[in-house]
């Protein structure tokens, strides 16, 4: 097994509660990706970050936006677009995980392939976090069951699988409604030549990071 380099999460200026939550995990030392993505993300610069599946890209967005997440206040403050269901559950999951227990953050999913109408009422509970995919977030936006006047972070979560499945007009539509003023971070496993037009469209003087396979 090829050694990567070993960072801990305690060089990054994150509370000691999520240091802590990070330990009981078994979070001991940041991924190549984490380790770096996570001092760009955490600094609020716009990013790119290109690493394989399974290197632990989640928690590099999850982090950042739950550093930077009010949870006394009640309002959408991060979005998450991820390409199927299943991507967008996984990613919800972790995101509690990695949530310290004691904010009480709400995470809602909101994926096609099940009815609206428990998306709608979840939402009208109040949620801070919305982990979907694009097409059935816009139909909450068109609905008017969510509001992103408050978001701070968009996500492109496997922005290339995106692309790919031919979300991009919704990925257009949904970031128009998103506050100009936020951070974007947008994750993939490979870089054909759509991300770089995708970026050039969302983000902002973006910094880009990539972790090479290892062989
Ligand atoms: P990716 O999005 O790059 O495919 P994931 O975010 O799904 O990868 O992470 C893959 C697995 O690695 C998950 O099970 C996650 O819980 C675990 N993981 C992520 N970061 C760490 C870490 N720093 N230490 C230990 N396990 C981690
Ligand atoms: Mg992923």
């Amino acid at each position: 097994m090829p050694q990567e380099p070993r960072t801990s999460f305690d060089t990054l200026s994150l509370p000691p509660a999520t240091l802590d939550n990070l330990h009981r995990l078994g979070y001991l030392e940041m991924t190549a990706i984490q380790a770096a993505s996570l001092p760009i993300a955490l600094s609020g610069r716009d990013l790119i970050a290109q690493a394989k599946t399974g290197s632990g890209k989640t928690a590099a967005f999850a982090l950042a936006l739950l550093a930077r997440l009010d949870a006394r206040r009640f309002a959408v403050q991060a979005l998450v677009l991820c390409p199927t269901r299943e991507l967008a559950d996984q990613v919800t999951t972790e995101v509690r995980r990695l949530a310290r227990a004691e904010d009480n953050v709400k995470v809602v999913t909101l994926a096609g392939g099940v009815p609206l109408r428990g998306q709608t009422t979840s939402l009208g509970y109040g949620a801070h976090i919305v982990v979907g995919t694009p097409g059935r977030i816009l139909d909450h936006l068109d609905r008017g069951n969510l509001q992103l006047e408050a978001l701070n972070t968009l996500v492109l979560d496997e922005a290339d699988r995106m692309l790919d499945m031919g979300f991009i007009d919704d990925i257009a539509k949904v970031a128009r409604r998103c506050p100009a003023q936020r951070q974007t971070l947008l994750f993939s496993a490979t870089y054909p030549e759509g991300i770089a037009t995708l970026a050039a469209q969302y983000l902002r003087e973006p910094v880009t990071v990539k972790v090479e396979a290892q062989h």
